[in-house]
Parts: C-alpha cells; structure tokens; sequence
C-alpha cells in the first residue's frame, strides 16, 4: 500500500515537472519520435510514383488536419493529362506575422529496392506508360515526410513562440520536375498568399547522421533537356560520297559541344553538357537520313544558360554547314520548357542567419558548408525566377557514422541517392531534420523582442 501510494505520489511529481519544462524543438522531437519511424517505415514500404502519390497524400492530409491545420488536398495543375494532382497544403495560422513556407516532397522512383531491410518495398506499379515498374523511395522523400509531419506537430505546440501563417507544403511529383510548377499553376501563392520565406530540406547520402550541410548561394543547377535531330542524306554504306552521313556530323557535334566547357565558359562558373541518348540507324550498311540525340545540360546562372543553349544550337547547325548539309536540312533543336527546372538559389543573408541558429540547437561542429551540386530540385520554383521569396534548401545527413568512416577507410562508395542499395539511418537522421526546420521557421516568425529556447 505505502508503496503504491509513494509511486502516485512520484508520478503526480514528474507531471508536474515536466508540465512546467518549457518546450522545445528537441524536446518535442525527441517525443515524436517513435510515432514517427512507425510512419517513416509505413511509408518506405509503401512508396507512390511521381503523379501517382494518392495513398501518401491522404496520410500527409490526415496528420496535418491533426495538428491544426486547415487543408487543402488533391491540389495542383500539371501539363501531363496522366498526372493526378496530388498535392497537400495544409495552413498553420497564429495571428498576424510573416507567411513561411515549408515544403516537403512525397513521390518515389522506379527502382527495385535492394537494401534487405526488414520494411524494404515490395511494390510494383504501372508507369506513366503503362509498364510495370518496381518502387522504391530511392531519395529519402519518406524521411522528409515524417520529418514534416514532426514538424507540423512541434510548431502546433510551440504556438507560444511564434506568429504568423505557416504554409506547409507536401509537393509531389519532384523526381520529374514538374509537382512545384503544377502548385503554383493551380493557384498556389494566390490562395495562401506569397510567403515571406520558403524552406525545404534534402536528407544527403554522403552526410554523417546528426549534421546539417547548406550552401550558401547557388545550391543545385538549372536543368535543361534539349533534343538534337541531325539531318542528313542517307544512302548506301559503301558509297558515303554520294550522301551526307547524319551519324559522322553526330559524332563531331558531341566532341565539338565538349568544348563550350572547356573553351567558351568560364572555368569558375560551373556547367555541364552530357549527351544521354543517341539513335541512328538500322543496319551495317546504310547510312540513315537522321539521328536524334537527347542532352541535358546544368548551368547556374541566367545568363550562361542562354549562352551554352545558344552554342550547342550555333556548334550543332555549323558542323552540318561545313559538312554541305543544304539549309533546309539544317538540324533541329529544341529545348523544352515543360521540363525545365530552374537553379535553386539559397539567399546569402537567409543562410548566414539559418546557420546561427542550427549552430546554437546543434553545435558548431553539426552545421557544415558543402559543395553546391550540378543536380537539380524543383524547390526552386518557389523562390519565382527573380528570386523575390528569399529561400533555403538544405542538407540533412543520413548515413550511418561507421559506414562513413568505413567507406573512407576502403574508399569504397557509399550507395548514392537513387540508388536501390540507399538506405538511409533513420535516427537520429529524422530528429535532426525536425530540429533544423523547426528552429528556421521559429527564427523566422519569431515574437517582437522574444528569444527562442532552442536547447
Ligand atoms: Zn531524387
Ligand atoms: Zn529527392
């Protein structure tokens, strides 16, 4: 008896206690937590195709109605008539204050999962062509999810210490490069009006568990898909005199285009020209009338897209002159703007403040400046193309410590995102990520003349 009574009275104690501890970013995560991986890992076996994120959708939904917040689903307006718009903004209002943006992307790839992890996906889905196709969340979009769901619910709890609207955004169709575009065609920044700042996170496979990794300014590329159709004058193989062989001018044009790097452009201004795809022909011994190539090509600043895409076009049409292509047979190239995707900036002055903070909540020795990359991130579309919503897109580590240090040790590869073997740790790799956004928006939308508790 004495010692149930003496229990009662040790757990009235440690309610109390903890009733009048404040709250904070860690706190909360730490107790959302094992909430969180049970959704992390129904997730990861449940991975949905870009356009296709039906399932996903509606659980983003549900948590983000729970944590308070008014929800707007099946948004977006995309080009592609075989993309469902999936999209999820669910709006946090505590009073007059800034508008900040918090993004989240939900699509996975179609890759066969080999990581033998016991909540590894089984899926198999119809693609946009209708062929069956393994899934896999290869890019850690589900660590972003339940990452956002933490997020969501920490900020409801710590409305105390801060004002304004937050805008959470579960953007799908990020691996094509087309979710952000179809948002804000559907009315996106109309309906909850143009944020003051946006944010968005990317977890990183070859970034330590624990840390953060930002760049400051120019963080990923512009993106652009450009397709080359060579014309010539096809013939027969053995008498390559009497026609204008499309393939050899192909060839020259593919050496030729290496040289906007490495003669045309700045060598401290980065850009890359790759040719993915070439086809031509159909047998030994003839000499086809055209082939097509398909390039992709990343550059950072406006201005150098416009130049390396006008060279390609200048270098592609000159090599057929000088090879006596007639004019009207003049290649044709074309540069899509549908799947254009836009360089993501990350503004100076934003970065510079985000590192402060994360430094306080995480320690100096977790916040790490890393190497902008030529790859590209449809998170940019947020920040409008002048750049008018001052944004940051930053990196989250999620590898395991000892598998860093062993890879450096045997200078063996870490599987890379999109990789069927990436599997990244999920803890501490969640936690992280919600302690970093939620001390951003927290710093963002602070009180006047309120400091934020963040250890
Ligand atoms: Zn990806
Ligand atoms: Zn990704």
């Amino acid at each position: 008896m004495k010692i149930v009574m003496l229990s009662a009275v040790c757990l009235c104690l440690v309610f109390t206690v903890s009733g009048l501890a404040e709250q904070t970013p860690q706190s909360l995560a730490d107790a959302e937590l094992p909430s969180l991986l049970a959704i992390y890992k129904d997730l990861h076996s449940h991975p949905e195709l870009s356009g296709q994120e039906e399932r996903t959708a509606a659980l983003v939904a549900k948590e983000l109605r729970a944590a308070s917040c008014q929800v707007t689903d099946h948004f977006g307006k995309y080009e592609n008539p075989k993309l469902k718009p999936y999209g999820v903004v669910g709006v946090m209002k505590n009073g007059d204050g800034p508008t900040v943006l918090v993004r989240t992307d939900m699509d996975a790839l179609p890759v066969q999962e080999e990581t033998g992890l016991p909540y590894a996906s089984k899926v198999v889905a119809k693609n946009d062509e209708g062929k069956e196709v393994h899934v896999m969340h290869a890019c850690g979009h589900d660590v972003h999810i339940a990452a956002f769901i933490g997020i969501a619910r920490a900020l409801e709890k710590l409305k105390d210490q801060w004002h304004g609207t937050i805008v959470f955004v579960a953007q799908p169709a990020e691996e094509i490069g087309t979710g952000a575009r179809a948002l804000l065609k559907d009315g996106l920044y109309d309906r909850f009006g143009k944020p003051n700042f946006a944010l968005g996170f990317h977890d990183k496979a070859d970034l330590e568990t624990g840390h953060i990794g930002v760049t400051e300014g120019y963080t990923y590329a512009n993106v652009d898909s450009v397709d080359v159709t060579v014309r010539g004058v096809g013939g027969h193989g053995a008498y390559p005199h009497k026609t204008k062989d499309p393939i050899v001018l192909a060839a020259e044009m593919i050496n030729d285009w290496q040289t906007i790097a490495s003669r045309e452009n700045n060598p401290l201004d980065p850009i890359v020209v790759t040719v993915g795809s070439i086809h031509g022909g159909t047998k030994h011994n003839i000499i086809p009338d055209e082939v097509k190539m398909q390039l992709t090509v990343r550059t950072y600043k406006p201005e150098t897209r416009q130049r390396v895409l006008a060279a390609i076009e200048r270098i592609a049409k000159g090599i057929a002159a000088a090879g006596g292509v007639p004019s009207d047979r003049a290649p044709i190239v074309s540069v899509s703007e549908d799947l254009f995707c836009p360089a993501t900036y990350n503004n100076p002055e934003l970065t510079k403040r985000l590192i402060a903070i994360w430094k306080k909540a995480l320690g100096d020795e977790n916040v790490v400046i890393v190497d902008p990359t030529m790859g590209g991130e449809d998170f940019s579309e947020y920040s409008r193309p002048d750049h008018s919503v001052p944004s940051v897109d930053f990196h989250f580590g999620a590898v395991d410590p000892a598998k860093m240090a062993e890879s450096k040790k045997t200078g063996k590869e870490l599987p890379t995102l999109h990789s069927s073997k990436f599997a990244p740790v999920p803890e501490p790799t969640i936690r992280v990520a919600i302690i970093g956004m939620t001390t951003a928006v927290l710093d963002l939308m602070k009180k006047q003349g309120q400091t934020q508790v963040i250890r």
